[in-house]
């Protein structure tokens, strides 16, 4: 199938330098959950797929939350009583707390201090904040330059409206041989963040760009929304789509250099998590996995108990655990072009093997079938996995009783899946099994 063509003709540098070219291009752009910075934002991803693109009205309905008025953001900027600007939207869109009211104003540095925020622990970084549900207006700078602010009359400006509009989300579904879908969704909606926002959105696209044109087993519909009220948005206008979703991965975190770490769905054993799981600890590095917990990204929604999908989340560093997180230190030099690399080929694995385990049955279950007289025992001898290989065979006839995927098998034999589908492949070809589905265990096996 042609996940694995992905794979095989995959350049991981080359992919690992284009991904973070994409962070680079997106990383200026004033970014939030509604307005003109999303919408630029989006038109990056669609000079490559034809990502369409949705604008949902202020103040629809969307489940239990409505849609809020549109923020945009031309100018903001303090200065100090010489008209010196001191904090300036031009130097970073993280300087100003994200959905602030418009304000003009002079003020003493004691009327304007509540309205400034700083992180005292790390004094020479710049926090993330935002205020999107309550009318509220703020700038952000390092504790250090807070700290030598001196008493005076400070000129405040945010020039920027709230108003009705829309919420902008991007929508791409690349069709398969089948109707169920794997979902990839990111939220799009953080200003100059790298990791938390950019990374997931450059591998998502740069999958979107590979799996364009190819021959697919499942339908795979891709989601760039601002993160919460996105994907409610989403979930609420598509009852239809929603019951066609069979995995989903949330993709955010995977551009820093820390390892990867996997945080379950909701059920927990869903195939997604198991392959996941498998393609992580298979990859030779370290790894992490967390048990589901309803905080963190989109997935709390899309595991929400009345839909309960199998979606998971795919990250690296998870967030709120790294120093970095939610400050001007997640910024182009966090994320390397390696890290991108390898969670995009830890991706494509993942669907890879979505894509391509199937349940075999055994042509001959009573006893072993003999391997000698067929050369299979010893096949292969000499290679040094000779003794895996000749496990895969005897798991794979074990378990070939059309109730166990590949996967299970894999799982089992504690080997790698590429191994157990050659191996099963193998025995095929030599009458011994045959193909009775496709899926995972408890789907079309039955
Ligand atoms: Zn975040």
């Amino acid at each position: 199938m042609s996940l694995a063509e992905v794979e095989r003709s995959l350049d991981v540098q080359e992919a690992g330098r284009r991904m973070h070219a994409f962070a680079a291009r997106a990383f200026p752009i004033v970014r939030s959950i509604t307005g003109d910075g999303m919408r630029q934002t989006l038109a990056l991803i669609r000079e490559r797929v034809p990502l369409r693109i949705h604008e949902v009205p202020t103040g629809t309905p969307v489940l239990d939350w409505t849609v809020p008025p549109e923020w945009n953001l031309r100018e903001a900027w303090i200065a100090d009583s010489t008209g010196r600007r001191i904090v300036d939207l031009a130097a970073s869109s993280l300087h100003v707390v994200g959905y602030s009211t418009p304000v003009r104003a002079r003020m003493s540095l004691a009327e304007l201090r509540p309205h400034l925020h700083s992180l005292p622990s790390q004094p020479s970084l710049v926090p993330y904040r935002t205020a999107y549900y309550e009318p509220a207006w703020g700038f952000c700078l390092t504790h250090r330059q807070l700290e030598g602010l001196k008493d005076g009359e400070y000129e405040v400006c945010i020039d920027s409206t709230l108003a009705p509009g829309s919420l902008t989300y991007g929508e791409l579904v690349i069709p398969g041989e089948l109707e169920d879908e794997v979902l990839l969704s990111c939220h799009s909606c953080h200003p100059a963040l790298a990791n938390d926002n950019l990374s997931g959105m450059a591998v998502a696209a740069l999958l979107a760009e590979s799996l364009a044109g190819r021959k697919l087993r499942y339908s795979y519909r891709f989601l760039f929304i601002p993160g919460t009220i996105g994907s409610i948005t989403w979930l609420a206008r598509n009852p239809d789509a929603v019951g066609r979703i069979r995995h989903g991965l949330v993709l955010t975190c995977v551009g820093d250099p820390g390892d990867s770490t996997y945080k379950r769905s909701r059920r927990g054993d869903a195939e997604i998590d198991r392959v996941a799981v498998h393609v992580l600890s298979h990859a030779g590095s370290g790894y992490a996995v967390q048990d589901f917990f309803p905080y963190g990204y989109d997935e709390r929604q899309y595991c929400s108990p009345g839909y309960d999908l199998a979606v998971g989340c795919l990250m690296r560093s998870p967030h709120g655990r790294f120093p970095e997180y939610h400050t001007s230190a997640d910024n182009l030099d966090f994320i390397t072009p390696a890290a991108l690399g390898d969670s995009f080929v830890k991706l494509v694995r993942i669907l890879r093997i979505l894509e391509e385990n199937r349940t075999y049955r055994s042509c001959h279950p009573y006893g072993e079938p003999q391997l000698g007289r067929r050369g299979l025992y010893k096949a292969v001898g000499g290679q040094p996995d000779t003794p895996d290989r000749q496990m895969s065979m005897l798991w794979a006839l074990n378990l070939a009783d059309g109730r166990h995927s590949l996967l299970d098998m894999a799982e089992r034999a504690a080997l790698p899946f590429a191994l157990m589908q050659e191996t099963a492949e193998l025995l095929v070809q030599h009458g011994l099994l045959r193909e009775i589905g496709s899926g995972g265990s408890g789907g079309a096996a039955t």
